[in-house]
């Protein structure tokens, strides 16, 4: 038998497919969802839905890089869903309430010193309109929003303390996450059947003989980019095999186990 019933938001005809194998003899690592996106109600994010940025984020300690897009309802693109798969227990156990640091600017080492240099050279233009910065237009002049600096205020008007405030929201702007994509929603489950528990080269359960585990329903999950789909696919054709060869073994024992007539 081939248990493949897929995670925690596949929809099956019967008892779940954790059930199912629980009840074969199997451990089941605690299933959570991963690759999320976020929920932020944060003011800053507030008419920037739609707009994208390369970026780096962190949260709990954990830090992932690469395109982040503004939705109506908070977060999402490459880095967000990564630092749901790399916290997805973390993130759980915080109730999925947390601080995320957003780098706007991660190829930007020293964002104060490219301040310094638009107050010496572009002094007399308007900072909200300036633009600083290759990120989006109607992002940076949130951002000098959020810096407490006034729309109208030009270069030149910055002081010291105005200035570190932007430089740092531009390295370091933090969004309350509140919560994160309604059940199902998430693309991919962590955790299932534990992975000690299955023989590799066949898929076969080491508890339960005659049974093999396939997909993700298995404790295995990956960050996007076809990671998930490549396990299932491999695992199923794994367990495919490993079901053919033990049906003909299982043949060739004949009934009540003894050798099959010839
Ligand atoms: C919106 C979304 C986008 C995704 N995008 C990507 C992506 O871009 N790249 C990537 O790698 N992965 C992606 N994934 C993840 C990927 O789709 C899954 O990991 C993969 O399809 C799981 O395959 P599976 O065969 O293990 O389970 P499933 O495809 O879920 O199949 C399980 C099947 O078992 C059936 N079943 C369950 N219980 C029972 C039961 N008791 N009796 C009978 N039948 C039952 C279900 O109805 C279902 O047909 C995405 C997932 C979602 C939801």
């Amino acid at each position: 038998m081939v248990l493949a019933s897929g995670g925690r938001t596949s929809a099956g005809s019967g008892p779940d497919g954790y059930a199912l194998a629980r009840g074969l003899g199997h451990t089941v690592v605690p299933p959570v969802p991963s690759l999320f996106t976020f929920r932020s109600q944060a003011p800053l994010l507030a008419g920037l839905a739609g707009i994208a940025a390369e970026v780096r984020v962190a949260a709990a300690g954990l830090e992932a890089g690469g395109p982040l897009l503004v939705t109506h309802k908070g977060l999402s693109g490459p880095a967000v869903l990564r630092l749901s798969a790399w916290g997805a227990r973390v993130l759980q156990a915080c109730g999925y309430a947390f601080d995320l640091a957003v780098d706007w600017l991660p190829g930007l080492a020293d964002a104060d010193a490219l301040l310094r240099e638009r107050i010496r050279s572009h002094g007399r233009r308007a900072v909200a309109g300036d633009h600083a910065t290759p990120l989006p237009a109607r992002l940076w002049a949130a951002l000098v929003r959020e810096a407490g600096i006034d729309l109208q205020a030009r270069w030149a008007d910055l002081d010291r303390d105005t200035r570190l405030r932007l430089a740092g929201a531009l390295k370091a702007t933090v969004l309350p996450v509140t919560g994160q994509a309604p059940f199902k929603e998430e693309f991919v489950t962590c955790g299932g059947v534990a992975l000690g528990e299955v023989d590799f080269r066949t898929m076969g359960s080491r508890i339960c003989p005659g049974l093999f585990l396939a997909g993700e329903l298995l404790d295995i999950d990956g960050v996007t980019g076809g990671f998930n789909f490549q396990s299932c696919w491999t695992t199923g054709w794994l367990a495919g095999r490993g079901a053919a060869g033990w049906r003909g073994r299982a043949l060739a024992m004949g009934p009540m186990g003894g050798p099959a007539a010839p």
